[in-house]
């Protein structure tokens, strides 16, 4: 909901400045229009369904996984697609994969986003209201902003969404920035005091090979990016998540595991290995055996390493498979 124009229209109907807080309290419990909001005159609450579009987003489409995940393209005003994900997962964690731009103006080549156009950054509105459409069907624990495009590149309104994200039960600890290595993100969010966790997109300790996945590593080359990183972590005592796309004969090896671990400060990073999901470019995912043998390879040399648990696949949902097939 754009909090501006119901803000306005709250203080042109001459209300009490209570009402933007009672509205947003029921948007947050999963209210689905204003008709729901009981406690409203029921005047009013007409009125606000003809004067404030509920969301900022309209629904089209939404795919069902048989792992419970669901998979919604929305559209901004202007006709932009964004996609979000809610992935349930067996222990109960309720977790949304929420999108920060329409498209991406980065070319990552194994990455569905990286090859469509890019669109525009969205609203700190455009974002709180993919989560606000999946509180409606579920409660939520946890956030990520690893969907479509660079949070980091949009950091106003991704923090401005952050700010209202515990009101729907996801708390800063539970929500994740994740980045290619955008340095001024990084060093504002060492500063910003809510204590919401940075991941890295790194895919490659060798800079050569980098660049070749990630040409965003030309301009913010990995050294000074990992060391931005530490500082987060001086600043915050948080630990960076590492994540780590595994393709087959490209970043896989036993020697770039070796690179890896050398490259990283145990106390600073933890890496997340992500089994590599098709979107039709030329890469190939690392086999499970040779994901374990990385694995074990980190964790031999001290960096602790997990495997992250793919969602979604059948539904075109999972890790870099956002790309609205219609934009
Ligand atoms: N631009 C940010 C936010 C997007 S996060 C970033 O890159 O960190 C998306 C995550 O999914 C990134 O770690 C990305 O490398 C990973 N990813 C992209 N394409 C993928 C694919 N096809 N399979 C698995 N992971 C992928």
């Amino acid at each position: 909901m754009d909090l501006t124009l119901l803000e306005q229209t709250l203080a042109e109907l001459g209300q009490p400045a209570y009402r933007n807080r009672q509205v947003g309290r029921w948007a947050a419990q999963g209210a689905a229009c204003f008709e729901d909001m009981t406690d409203l005159p029921r005047d009013l609450r007409l009125t606000l369904t003809e004067r404030v579009p509920f969301s900022t987003l309209t629904v089209d489409g939404e795919a069902r996984s048989r792992d419970g995940t669901v998979k919604t393209l929305f559209r901004t005003h202007d006709g932009r697609p964004v996609e979000a994900v809610l992935m349930r997962y067996r222990d109960g964690r309720r977790s949304l994969c929420l999108s920060s731009q329409s498209g991406c103006p980065l070319t990552c080549t194994f990455c569905a986003t990286g090859q469509m156009k890019f669109g525009r950054n969205l609203s700190a509105s455009e974002i709180v209201d993919q989560a606000l459409h999946f509180r409606r069907m579920s409660e939520l624990d946890h956030a990520v902003f690893m969907g479509m495009g660079e949070p980091m590149m949009n950091l106003d309104s991704v923090l401005g969404a952050c700010e209202r994200l515990p009101d729907l039960g996801i708390t800063h600890r539970r929500t994740a920035i994740s980045t290619v290595g955008w340095i001024p993100g990084i060093e504002r969010l060492a500063q910003e005091r809510m204590p919401v966790r940075l991941a890295l997109s790194l895919h490659a300790a060798d800079p050569a090979l980098r660049s070749e996945l990630m040409p965003v590593n030309d301009r913010y080359p990995l050294a000074d990016v990992l060391a931005a990183c530490r500082d987060h972590y001086e600043h915050k005592r948080r630990q960076v998540f590492v994540e780590y796309v595994m393709l087959a004969g490209v970043n896989d090896s036993h020697g770039q595991a070796v690179k890896l671990a050398e490259a990283l400060d145990p106390r600073v990073f933890k890496v997340n290995l992500i089994p590599y999901n098709p979107t039709g470019s030329a890469y190939r995912g690392s086999s499970p055996k040779a994901i374990g043998a990385f694995q074990d390879e980190l964790e031999r040399r001290g960096v602790s390493a997990t495997v992250r648990l793919t969602r979604g696949q059948d539904i075109d949902a999972a890790c870099g498979q956002l790309a609205a097939r219609a934009a």
